[in-house]
């Protein structure tokens, strides 16, 4: 971020003011550590953007104290009889040590890590984070087949990533789609929530009123997906 930018300050908050051409001040607080950014028109006063700001500082207030509540995963050290999830439901890892290629697969009620004597922690989150990918790869196409034929929109291209403070993204006018590699432990109808919503911004870019009125439309349990999603650890 740059020092350069506006900022607002009421009491230890300094917030970020990125300025749009758009009609009215919005704020938004982004999980997981409760940044927060104010978007304002162009031409108005930085004090009537601080008195708007101050009017909702009760509710930044519960926003990120809810984000501080939220429970955390711990970091993972990618050790034998450690918890990973996967779609939603818990696993034990089991690391076994081969001098053969590596690998991953689920047996049962564990996730089986095959790694070379000696690998390190990173190399076994290598193979655990390509592996979430590629199963996330499979995952999405019937989804995204699905929710494409629904809202008659085509998507041309999907990317699977890490991302810190989003669960998926879209670029409406290149038809690209991008999903948090997080959502491969998540419940599956979650992750089908995801995709009806960045399937939605390629008809309708923003967060107003007529998106709503489409996810609403074709996803009537928007709320609650997006409530449980969030309830849910994240890393
Ligand atoms: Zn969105």
């Amino acid at each position: 971020m740059s020092d350069a930018r506006e900022h607002i300050r009421i009491d230890e908050l300094c917030l970020p003011v990125r300025r749009k051409a758009i009609k009215h001040i919005h704020i938004a607080v982004y999980p997981p550590d409760g940044r927060v950014l104010i978007s304002a028109p162009l031409e108005k006063r930085p004090e009537v953007i601080r008195a708007f700001v101050l009017s909702r500082l009760g509710w930044i207030r519960d926003k990120q104290e809810a984000f501080r509540r939220q429970p955390r995963e711990s970091a993972r050290e990618y050790l034998t009889r450690e918890t990973h999830y996967l779609w939603g439901r818990r696993y034990l890892l089991r690391v076994e040590e081969q001098a053969a290629r590596p690998g991953i697969e689920l047996r049962h009620d564990e996730i089986v890590l095959t790694v070379r004597p000696g690998s390190d922690r990173q190399c076994r989150e290598r193979i655990m984070h390509e592996w979430h990918k590629r199963l996330l790869r499979a995952a999405l196409p019937p989804l995204i087949r699905q929710w494409e034929a629904i809202l008659d929109v085509t998507v041309n291209a999907f990317f699977v990533q890490r991302m810190k403070t989003r669960w998926g993204s879209c670029t409406p006018d290149r038809g690209y789609v991008r999903f948090n590699t997080e959502l491969v432990k998540k419940p599956k109808d979650l992750l089908e929530y995801v995709v009806a919503h960045e399937l939605c911004h390629l008809r309708e870019p923003r967060h107003d009123e007529r998106y709503y009125a489409l996810l609403g439309r074709h996803y009537p349990r928007w709320r609650q997906a997006r409530a449980d999603l969030n309830a849910l650890p994240v890393a």
